[in-house]
């Protein structure tokens, strides 16, 4: 009966294009317990009833996309440490009528780079130890992105972002406990190439139109060793990744990133670990 069973939804604008409800649905389904998964989409300014209405004891919680990660923390109760220092929330629990937030987006990121054998690590940590970072982007998904990637230990982190003082003040944020290089730039045209780089779009350019972040005469600069991940898999094949391939970098979507951050979530809400083969075998 569909009263018994218990909810929980993705909150953010858009949210359409999501894999989460396929993601998330599969794991219910496999270890039998009765939620659903829905798509919440949401403005600025229905946030705050919506994130209300989480409260309710039938609701898990929910996740948090675009643009909502950093305009969730004050609605909530309790913000896990990890997403306070990050500033970004992408997971809600529900918890007897409060709500937790925490950020899957950063380890998600870090297990997902492991995936592509970016670094070394085990499922515990990564170490990104000689390798240069490029962050395109300075949104929700970058904060998460540039705490995970200072916190593995990257040489150098770069930030290319048009809004130049949003990627500044991101970078001071990160600089605080990281004694890498960080650089900020406001025109990806003048990205220098540093050998073992790792170059993440965490911009949404690419998901509604045919576009790249990055000028191709960018890309050209770069050494064979790099590996270029965005975070966009709908659609699978962005214009950035066909870019990467014609210069045969490596390269991947975020359907990794999804699929992690989205095992770690359900982690949280149900207490349970979570069914990956059966998690990634939805999703691929
Ligand atoms: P967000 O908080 O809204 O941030 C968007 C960022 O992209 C901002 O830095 C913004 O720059 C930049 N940007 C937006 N439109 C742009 C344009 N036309 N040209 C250049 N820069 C532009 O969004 P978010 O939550 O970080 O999400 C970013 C992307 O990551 C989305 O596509 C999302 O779906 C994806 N994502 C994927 C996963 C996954 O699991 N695979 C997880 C999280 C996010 P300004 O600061 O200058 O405005």
């Amino acid at each position: 009966m569909i009263s018994d069973k218990r909810r929980v939804g993705l909150i953010g604008d858009p949210v359409a294009h999501s894999y989460s409800p396929r993601l998330q649905q599969a794991a219910f389904d496999a270890l039998g317990i009765a939620a659903y998964y829905e798509l919440w989409q949401t403005s600025g300014v229905q946030l705050p009833m919506r994130v209300q209405s989480l409260r309710n004891v039938d609701c898990f919680g929910a996740n948090v996309t675009i643009p909502h990660k950093k305009a969730v923390l004050p609605l909530l109760d309790h913000i896990d440490p990890l997403a306070a220092h990050i500033g970004a929330v992408n997971t809600i629990v529900q918890r007897a009528g409060l709500l937790w937030g925490y950020n899957t987006d950063a380890p998600g990121l870090l297990l997902a780079l492991q995936e592509h054998s970016v670094g070394e690590g085990n499922n515990k940590a990564t170490s990104l130890q000689g390798y240069t970072a490029i962050l395109l982007g300075a949104g929700g998904a970058a904060r998460g992105a540039a705490f995970a990637l200072a916190g593995a230990g990257v040489e150098r982190l770069l930030f290319v972002n048009r809004h130049l003082d949003r990627a500044q003040l991101l970078a001071v944020e990160v600089q605080q406990d990281y004694a890498g290089i960080v650089l900020c730039l406001d025109d990806p045209s003048l990205l220098a190439a540093y050998p073992a780089s790792i170059i993440i779009n965490a911009t949404p350019v690419g998901l509604h139109e045919d576009s790249s972040p990055l000028p191709t005469e960018v890309l050209s600069r770069f050494a064979p060793d790099t590996f270029i991940y965005d975070m966009i898999y709908n659609p699978a094949e962005t214009s950035l990744l066909r870019q990467a391939r014609a210069r045969s970098l490596r390269a991947a979507n975020g359907l990794s990133m999804l699929l992690h951050q989205g095992a770690l979530s359900f982690t949280l809400w149900t207490g349970k670990e979570a069914p990956l083969d059966v998690m990634r075998t939805a999703l691929y």
